[in-house]
């Protein structure tokens, strides 16, 4: 697991234990399984990562359980355009996660950028409406499969 993702992956460890959540052994094999993936996983991905990791099988159901509570906490976030997840890159802050998904090889990159957020969450306050959590998704190519196509 390259540094930086062990970094990302203990700071998300203790952004939930500070709010009291408990990160169980199976909770933080998840976790680990998305810091160390390359792109989104589906949960059946997921579960069969975790299930090597943790020498035994894991009902779906949990793994389903597991995904809501780190989505839930902001660790992880669901990119509904692949029904897939990842670990949220700052875990730390209330933040719009944003992502460039590509279309070919599945790759999502999360942006920050506080600008699209601040619109956001003024365009649904003059509506009236509580965000509680936000994901863009904006579909396309990403660089390299622009230059393999
Ligand atoms: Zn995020
Ligand atoms: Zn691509």
């Amino acid at each position: 697991m390259p540094r930086e993702a062990s970094r990302g992956l203990n700071s998300a460890i203790n952004v939930c234990r500070l709010r009291g959540a408990q990160m169980t052994p199976l909770r933080q094999g998840v976790l680990k399984a998305l810091w160390s993936a390359d792109r989104p996983l589906g949960a059946y991905d997921l579960r069969d990562l975790v299930e090597k990791a943790f020498d035994r099988q894991i009902p779906a159901p949990s793994i389903y359980r597991i995904l809501d509570f780190l989505c839930e906490q902001g660790v992880a976030t669901r990119i509904e355009s692949l029904n897939a997840y990842v670990a949220c890159g700052h875990p730390e802050r209330d933040h719009a996660c944003v992502f460039l998904v590509c279309e070919a090889c599945g790759d999502a990159t999360e942006i920050e950028n506080p600008k699209v957020e601040k619109l956001i969450s003024e365009d649904a306050k003059r509506l009236g409406f509580v965000v509680k959590h936000q994901v863009v998704e904006m579909s396309g190519l990403c660089a390299p499969c622009q230059q393999a196509s």
